[in-house]
């Protein structure tokens, strides 16, 4: 067997790629190795949402080129890979940087990558090309965890001013529900718990398919499958969350009450900047329909702070929506210009960034105080968890509304058990419990 080191940088669609490529390239001899020492390819799988994630991507492929240098004065030839979002955005550029990389495929070339790697034994190869989802028969290697990703769709139509994802991952494409459907059937035949939707923008799941392929339908599909497990799903787009899909996540069984709702900020000027097409009122609508359905339903967001020409007012407008609409959690970043996007190219109304670090401070603290306070909510009431880890003795899990849940017990409990708790304390991040019920 050939050994392949491979990093995964970025979202959760970067972390299924990964899967995907593990399970095809073991049909060629492939197994993962965790030991850069022992590596005849390194590959990485790279994120292009912030300058940081780039810069990380590009400090492997440094170091790996060191390595690579070395094993050369041993006798050993090493490979050197890059994909993902940063290989389609780059393309031969990375060449130029570095000379040592053999390989550069993009994010719709992951199923050409047996060919590509019997090519690379002769020449350097940069492999881009802009072909829809492409379905195998492969097997996936997932993490060993009790939640496998599922990818529903990928790319996007949106073109938010600041995203680079409809250039990376390109325009929107659905896959067929028969072919979820199959695949979610393998997942839990395989005893997985949970199975995470991914998608940039699931609400506008089947647009390009035909018969009526839709979201919701989607969603009751699977929450028709026989088997003990959740269902959750990531990320909504405020104004495509059809009241259907609200109502069939209120009345299924396995789908867990959580939405994540990037809001991103607060003020409508700056939502009308980032070419999101909702207002504040909008998005507070939205989600008061949804609390109004789905009881103890949580819902989290994301938001940027800084986006070109944001005002100190603006910025506060975003401090008191996460205060109004007492979202649970959110991600926060500070604004990163992707000189691809609309918004990366607003050069003279860069904030400077010392004062964007400052704003991404207040806006932390504000969602550690929004955290808390609705961890706080769950002080006393009896909620399932699915166990997902141990440490110390003490069992981790999360409720079906995400929130995670340490619980001490003495019982003995494995990785995978769905049990009752009462949580008897909180903290911003996690909540407590010391009691089984069942
Ligand atoms: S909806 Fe999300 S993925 Fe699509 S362009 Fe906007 S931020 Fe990017």
């Amino acid at each position: 067997m050939k050994k392949i080191y491979i990093d995964t940088l970025g979202c959760q669609m970067n972390k299924s790629d990964t899967e995907r490529i593990l399970g095809m390239l073991s049909h060629f001899n492939w197994e993962r190795c965790e030991n850069e020492d022992e590596a005849d390819l390194f590959l990485v799988n790279t994120c292009a949402i912030r300058q940081l994630s780039v810069d990380k991507a590009y400090s492997r492929l440094g170091n790996w080129g060191r390595i690579k240098k070395e094993k050369k004065q041993q006798g050993k030839t090493v490979k050197i890979g890059i994909c993902g979002c940063v290989a389609q955005l780059e393309k031969e550029k990375i060449f130029k940087k570095f000379p040592y990389v053999d390989l550069i495929f993009g994010t719709r070339n992951i199923f050409e990558l047996p060919k590509l790697l019997e090519k690379i034994d002769n020449e350097r190869v940069c492999e881009i090309n802009d072909m829809p989802l492409e379905e195998n028969d492969y097997q996936i290697i997932r993490d060993k965890s009790t939640n496998a990703w599922l990818p529903i769709m990928e790319g996007c139509d949106n073109f938010c001013s600041y995203c680079v994802v409809p250039y990376t991952r390109g325009r929107e494409r659905s896959r067929e529900i028969k072919d979820i459907i199959k695949e979610a059937k393998e997942i839990i035949a395989q005893g997985y718990r949970e199975i995470t939707l991914l998608g940039q923008n699931v609400d506008s799941y089947g647009k390009n398919l035909e018969g009526n392929q839709n979201f919701a339908r989607l969603l009751k599909e699977l929450d028709n499958l026989e088997g003990n497990f959740r269902i959750r799903f990531t990320s909504s787009y405020p104004t495509d969350i059809t009241d259907e899909v609200i109502d069939v996540v209120k009345n299924s069984k396995k789908i867990c009450e959580c939405f994540h709702i990037p809001m991103q900020s607060g003020n409508d000027r700056i939502l009308k900047a980032m070419n999101r097409r909702y207002s504040v009122s909008e998005y507070k609508n939205i989600v008061q329909k949804i609390r109004n359905n789905i009881k103890d339903v949580t819902i989290t967001s994301d938001f940027i702070a800084g986006f070109p020409s944001e005002t100190e007012e603006e910025f506060y407008d975003t401090i008191k929506a996460i205060d109004e609409l007492e979202l649970d959690y959110s991600n926060t970043a500070s604004y990163s210009p992707r000189p691809i996007t609309k918004a990366g190219k607003m050069e003279n109304q860069f904030i400077d960034e010392d004062e964007k670090k400052r704003r991404l401070q207040i806006l932390n603290e504000k969602v550690k105080n929004a955290s808390l306070k609705s961890n706080e909510k769950y002080i006393g009431k009896t909620l399932e968890v699915l166990i997902d880890g141990i440490n110390k003795g003490v069992y981790q899990g999360r409720t079906r509304n995400n929130k995670v849940v340490h619980i001490l017990d003495d019982n003995k409990y494995n990785i995978g058990d769905f049990v009752f708790v009462t949580i008897e304390k909180v903290s911003t991040w996690c909540m407590f419990a010391k009691k089984l019920n069942n």
